[in-house]
């Protein structure tokens, strides 16, 4: 098995986590990579994103191999609070000073890809094609990878490297979204002189969240009301409200159907009680199911057991970028680098599998 440079990839792991890039602040990290990557020897192309997505850009880029071609595929930005990151290691284990995230999600995949290609170069490795896709803005929207141009991508297949759970786990069914926003309209009353003249939207809004299936619907979907506004004062039954859902399914048909009960409950309560509903509902992105013995599984795992790893694929509940790049017509799949616990100032990740996911990317772009 190759021998990863431990300590090169885990400083280049601790200096770029110490660059800040919160969600729309990736113009520092970008720019770094983009120097990087240029140095490595790939060929850099700096994608431009609307400003008010990010200060920075979506960076692309490419190196010649065989005729093979392959995208990896990381995320620049990180979830708050993640301004001043001060990384420590204690016992193999990377941690942050303790006030903020790591940043692991996802600068491992990146400094991992970026050591699997310092080795394949440094032992003149035969690989194929490396295209490389880091996006701005993942965190809370995907929106880096939906605007990400994606004329200058050659393969047909991707790896994203933003999962969490043991080194080996590859991501092969991701559920869709669709978010829900609706604004009920009751109607406005003295609360004291004449209440019964009035609607109450959260009456509406309590009857209609009561009487729809919420939570766990069955073991591939799922639904929740995360916003609720409404009111300004006790002496006025409350003439608005406005509430945010979510609905998510491994099934594009389930996804359909418990959106579509979500939205007639709230319009039938509304209409029994006299009160007005307008609802917006948006897909956040699509569902994505690759077969076991898709080829680009097929050589994952070959990666993962000539290192001695046994390789596990399995569904999640959450999106990734990889639902974006699969809408676009790549075949991609979504693997772990070892991150835990993240989006929470306990974030960690270990030393060892920082090196085993390097290795793999070694094993695999060389087989
Ligand atoms: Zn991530
Ligand atoms: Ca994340």
């Amino acid at each position: 098995m190759t021998t990863i440079n431990e300590q090169r990839l885990v400083q280049h792991f601790l200096d770029l986590v110490r660059i800040d890039s919160e969600s729309g602040n990736e113009k520092a990290i970008a720019s770094t990579l983009a120097e990087q990557l240029g140095e490595l020897g790939f060929d850099v192309q700096r994608l431009p994103v609307a400003e008010e997505l990010s200060n920075g850009f979506n960076l692309y880029a490419r190196l010649e191999g065989t005729e093979e071609q392959i995208l990896l595929s990381c995320h620049m930005d990180t979830v708050t609070p993640g301004n001043g990151i001060e990384p420590v290691i204690e016992q193999g284990i990377i941690r942050s000073a303790g006030d903020t995230i790591l940043g692991g999600d996802d600068k491992s995949g990146i400094a991992a890809i970026m050591e699997a290609v310092r080795i394949l170069k440094e032992q003149g490795l035969p690989h194929p094609t490396i295209e490389l896709a880091f996006t701005v803005f993942e965190e809370g929207g995907l929106h880096g990878s939906k605007n990400f141009d994606m004329s200058p991508i050659q393969s047909k297949q991707a790896i994203v490297l933003d999962s969490g759970g043991p080194i080996g786990t590859i991501i092969t069914v991701a559920p869709g979204q669709q978010n829900i926003k609706a604004t009920i309209t009751g109607k406005p009353a003295h609360a004291g002189l004449a209440p019964e003249t009035g609607i109450n939207a959260l009456t509406v809004a309590a009857d209609a969240i009561t009487k729809m299936k919420l939570s766990r619907i069955d073991e591939e979907t799922t639904a929740n009301i995360g916003v609720v506004k409404g009111g300004n004062a006790t002496n006025i039954v409350m003439p608005e409200l406005y509430l945010e859902a979510e609905a998510r399914s491994l099934d594009d048909g389930k996804l359909a159907a418990q959106t579509q009960h979500m939205v007639e409950t709230l319009e039938s309560v509304a209409a029994e009680h006299g009160a007005k509903v307008a609802i917006e509902t948006k897909r956040a992105y699509n569902a994505y199911r690759i077969a076991d013995d898709h080829p680009l599984i097929t050589g994952i795992k070959q990666g993962f057991e000539a290192i001695g790893v046994s390789p596990q694929t399995r569904p999640t509940g959450g999106g990734s970028d990889a639902n974006i790049f699969n809408e676009k017509g790549l075949t991609t799949v979504n693997l772990s680098t070892g991150m835990a616990k993240v989006h929470t100032t306990e974030e960690e990740i270990a030393v060892a599998d920082l090196v085993a996911i390097s290795q793999f990317l070694v094993a695999y772009l060389s087989r």
